[in-house]
């Protein structure tokens, strides 16, 4: 193998905004089975380090153009971490004071990165649920006239990820198989987008959606209400507290429901909380792909597809985010600060060991 050499992108970059999407596809080389061939789509190579970017880029894009957002105008919105963390680069690169709302369970350096990046954060009880920091993000938008950016009901959601990630796809993929594309939803926005896109030009891969299994809302069959804004009425009777941040709100999004009523995915299978963490530990352990929990869990079904899928199948796994947002959370238990005995005995098997002890 020769050296490595890199030539740069051949551009300069107007904004960090620029930056977004284009995210490498990447091939498993040691934990999948050997008669399949599985890639991952890693979209912690966005800037804000993860996929939801995509849509913060595009819903304050959508609604400058459209004059649904005034210069100066605070941006306001209910997040479990990944949108408001994309959507306070978006702000600052912009200029938009922005407040987000979300439940006091979600990793604390969610919080900290947001304000980090300039954002206000709003707790709201965990009680409450992903129903509570929503009614929230509402209220102040109506109270203050400030942009609601409506994740989970607007258009500008699922189009950025037929008009990007779908296209990437795509264009990876030209000429080459796909039998299988394995997502999780929060909002809907990645599986509704790309769906469209897959079913029209590649009507033979198998789209998969996962779930958290004790939140297996959609799999529940129960209609969620709706205003007539496409907003929750009510928190879901089948949601239950999940370890998956970033999926499974406690309703069926209005962005999600197009991929209901589409049919744009051929199989919906529940995946339990722990085998996304243990999944998402080997990814960097043994391939050094460092995602989250949402990562793992899906990679945990596309696994699963892998055992009975017939031999030369080709998989794609969407990776949403940088597994670095998790360092409170049970992804990192059990993962020492202080040495280990074992890196202790390293440690004193040279000389300068005794000088250490003294
Ligand atoms: N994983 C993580 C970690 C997320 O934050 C999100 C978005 N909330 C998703 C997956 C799901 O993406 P989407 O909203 O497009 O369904």
């Amino acid at each position: 193998m020769g050296t490595r050499t890199t030539e740069g992108r051949g551009k300069l970059h107007a904004s960090i905004l620029d930056t977004i999407g284009n995210t490498p596809t990447v091939r498993i080389n040691k934990i999948a089975p050997d008669h399949v061939d599985v890639y991952v789509k890693f979209e912690a190579f966005n800037p804000g380090g993860s996929v939801k970017d995509r849509l913060a880029v595009n819903i304050i894009e959508a609604a400058e153009r459209e004059g649904r957002l005034k210069p100066g105008q605070t941006v306001v919105e209910a997040t479990s971490g990944n949108t408001g963390i994309g959507l306070a680069m978006v702000c600052a690169a912009k200029g938009y004071p922005l407040v987000i709302t979300m439940a006091d369970s979600f990793s604390v350096e969610r919080r900290r990165l947001m304000r980090f990046l300039g954002a206000k954060v709003v707790l709201t009880p965990r009680a409450l649920k992903g129903f509570g920091m929503y009614s929230k993000a509402k209220e102040l938008a109506e109270k203050n006239g400030w942009f609601l950016a409506s994740q989970f009901e607007t258009p500008d959601n699922a189009d950025i990820h037929q008009n990007t990630t779908a296209r990437e796809i795509l264009a990876d993929f030209d000429g080459e198989r796909l039998d299988y594309w394995v997502t999780g939803y929060g909002t809907g926005g990645t599986v509704s987008g790309v769906g469209r896109v897959l079913r029209e030009s590649r009507p033979d891969t198998k789209i998969i959606l996962t779930e958290p299994a004790n939140a297996a809302i959609v799999g529940s069959g129960y209609v969620n209400t709706r205003n007539e804004a496409n907003q929750p009425t009510e928190s879901h009777p089948s949601f239950e507290p999940h370890p998956i941040q970033g999926w499974t709100p406690d309703f069926i999004p209005f962005v999600l429901q197009e991929a209901m009523d589409g049919a744009y995915y051929d199989e919906l299978l529940p995946v339990a909380g722990a085998d996304g963490i243990s999944w998402s530990r080997r990814l960097a352990a043994e391939e050094g792909i460092f995602t989250g929990i949402s990562g793992g869990s899906t990679f945990a079904i596309a696994m699963q597809i892998a055992q009975t899928a017939p031999k030369g199948s080709v998989l794609l796994v969407m990776l949403p985010d940088t597994g670095e947002r998790y360092l409170s959370t049970p992804l990192f238990e059990g993962i020492a600060e202080e040495m280990t005995e074992e890196e202790i005995a390293i440690s004193q098997s040279t000389p300068s060991a005794q000088m250490e002890t003294g």
